[in-house]
């Protein structure tokens, strides 16, 4: 099965930025796309926005770091559209601080996000994948991963481990039934770094966000590549990045 049009799509953080703007391409390409994220409200107008342009859409208000709420996303998509072709695990959190500020609990809520939210992805979908014999796990990791920055350590410890767990499974997945493919935006103009809580700190990721930042569409069009391809292609990385980004 090769194309987006037609397959059954759940994604996680999709109520803003990357998530957002991956459901509108792939919706409007043809795919169901099962919206999951914790603000209801957001995935409720965006569920309207897809419908009212034709597409198919649900959506579940969703905490990935609780591992029941990601396994219902899953069995939604399957109740609902019959099977679930793709997850894109894409919500996440950065809190960028140097080490030494021994902000523990921005740790405990990066790695409870970006990453025990990702092994709950792989834990719920990888039963229907390979009840289907197929399946495909997308996942938004970081150039971050790539190049290692001061204050972004243990965000990029997160983005690097699922990157380490997703090559994992792709040498274990010889048999074809899985596919898994990493995507490392560069600098993105979302909300991520919104949150930082240190002013300093967030207006200068602001900055730099505003003035280099491509458009969550264009790594939208980057995981659609990645899912169009014949189920015999695998799309292992995808960097993208701002042009003038060092
Ligand atoms: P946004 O802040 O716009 O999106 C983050 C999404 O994650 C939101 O939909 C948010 O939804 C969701 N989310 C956060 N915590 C949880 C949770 N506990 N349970 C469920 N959903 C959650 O930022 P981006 O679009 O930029 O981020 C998307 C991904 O891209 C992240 O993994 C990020 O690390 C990665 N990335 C972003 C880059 C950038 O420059 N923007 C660069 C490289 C990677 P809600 O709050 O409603 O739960």
């Amino acid at each position: 099965m090769s194309g987006v049009d037609g397959k059954v799509v759940a994604i996680t953080g999709a109520s803003s930025g990357i998530g957002e703007a991956t459901a509108l391409e792939l919706a409007g390409r043809g795919a169901a796309i099962v919206l999951g994220a914790r603000r209801g409200d957001r995935l409720d107008a965006l569920v309207a926005r897809i419908r009212g342009e034709g597409g198919r859409a649900e959506m579940l208000a969703v905490d990935v770091t609780e591992r029941a709420g990601v396994a219902e996303l899953v069995a939604l998509a399957v109740d609902r559209f019959g099977r679930l072709d793709v997850l894109v695990s894409n919500a996440g959190v950065a809190r960028l601080a140097p080490v030494a500020d021994l902000d523990v609990d921005d740790w405990d809520a990066m790695i409870d996000v970006n990453l025990r939210g990702v092994l709950y992805g792989i834990a719920a979908a990888m039963p229907v994948f390979r009840r289907q014999g197929r399946g495909h796990f997308v996942t938004t990791v970081s150039t971050s991963g790539l190049k290692i920055v001061p204050t972004q350590a243990v965000y990029a410890g997160t983005k690097n481990a699922v990157r380490t767990v997703l090559e994992a499974l792709r040498q274990e997945s010889t048999d074809g039934v899985v596919r898994t493919t990493a995507v490392s935006p560069g600098y993105v103009r979302t909300e991520l770094v919104d949150h930082v809580e240190d002013p300093a700190r967030r207006e200068a990721a602001q900055r730099a966000m505003a003035d280099l930042g491509i458009s969550p569409e264009a790594v939208a069009r980057a995981i659609a590549f990645a899912i169009e391809q014949p189920d015999d292609v695998e799309i292992g990385e995808l960097v993208i990045r701002p042009a003038r980004q060092g």
